[in-house]
């Protein structure tokens, strides 16, 4: 159950109520939210007195949930907005990992090209083997801001644990919570005490609920800029990477108030498939893409059989606006 308390209750009384309750809490527009376990019903006796507006929900999914915001939230960042009415597409491209100046320079000139404002590009890798390449760590992070100063990109980069988080909210305007890291507690409650966008990915073994449950603890922690990233769940399939859950996102659109960006890319694991599933995810009316490009996919030191080359996405761009059109959206 949510509640809204009054608005002249002290941060040490809110304190107080909060542990006697077991709520957590947070500040919104001058209002103390309460969110207590789903399981209550009724808004207890003790807190009947400072609560203004209470909601039911159904399951601890809570704040995502469509029974506390009947629409999606709106996300800012940069030059770019997601979700309220505004019926954006965003797509954010770049290399799966940051790998050099120069290639971080080829990208921005692509992505300028196309009129694409944000550029993707993993720093910290959280790699599946330790023998391969891990990132450049700071000095990637260094490199994306750098590009940012240059060009104006907003830049979308992933915190793989804990330790790094702090530089990553301070370089990155989006941060990326990858798949490996979904469960991560340190990095969701890091998340939630900063105002940055979260971009959180679904771990690939992940349930629906477990998914936006993870996007409970950064909400709850009183960041509200949360999007959710469908990027590929395993199944018994083995010929492609992931699955890519549209099921999963048609759940998502009705039952939470996220915005939804999805990956393609690391779903399919190949470049074959990445437009064809592009053009799906964009009539399904989502708030945005990431899309893995890289001037020489070949060469490429992570994710190198997915990344698009750049003849492949100015494609892939030229089929999207009519797609975004024809349900009533635009790309961004
Ligand atoms: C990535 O975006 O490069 C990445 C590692 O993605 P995921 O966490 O979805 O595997
Ligand atoms: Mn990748």
């Amino acid at each position: 159950m949510i509640l809204q308390l009054r608005q002249n209750i002290s941060h040490e009384e809110a304190t107080t109520l909060a542990e006697a309750n077991q709520a957590a809490f947070f500040q919104e527009n001058g209002a103390y939210i309460f969110v207590l376990s789903s399981s209550v019903k009724s808004v207890p006796s003790a807190l009947e007195a400072y609560t203004d507006k209470s909601w039911v929900t159904d399951s601890d999914i809570q704040l995502a949930s469509k029974q506390y915001r009947k629409e999606v939230r709106e996300v800012k960042w940069g030059k770019t907005i997601v979700g309220g009415n505004t019926g954006n597409t965003v797509m954010i491209a770049g290399p799966c990992s940051v790998e050099s100046e120069a290639q971080l320079e080829l990208t921005a000139s692509l992505l300028k090209e196309l009129n694409v404002n944000n550029m993707r590009a993993g720093a910290f890798k959280p790699r599946t083997s330790p023998y391969t390449f891990q990132g450049l760590g700071i000095d990637g992070l260094m490199l994306l801001a750098k590009m940012r100063d240059k060009y104006g990109f907003s830049i979308v980069t992933e915190v793989r644990d804990a330790t790094n988080v702090e530089a990553i909210i301070e370089y990155a305007d989006i941060i990326q919570i990858g798949a490996k890291s979904m469960y991560d507690h340190g990095i969701l409650k890091r998340c939630g005490k900063t105002d940055k966008p979260i971009l959180l990915k679904r771990g690939f073994g992940a349930t629906l609920q477990e998914f936006v449950q993870c996007a409970e603890f950064v909400l709850s922690g009183g960041n509200p800029n949360v999007m959710l990233c469908e990027r590929g769940i395993r199944t018994f399939e083995t010929k492609t990477r992931f699955t890519l859950d549209l099921c999963g996102v048609s759940y998502l659109k009705e039952y939470t108030n996220l915005p939804l960006i999805l990956d393609p890319s690391h779903a399919m694991g190949y470049a074959y498939g990445v437009a064809d599933l592009s053009r799906a995810c964009v009539a399904m009316g989502i708030d945005g893409l990431l899309v893995e490009v890289h001037p020489e996919p070949k060469k490429a030191l992570s994710d190198a059989s997915q990344q698009l080359t750049y003849d492949q996405f100015r494609n892939l761009m030229q089929t999207l606006q009519p797609i975004a059109n024809a349900v009533g959206r635009q790309m961004v």
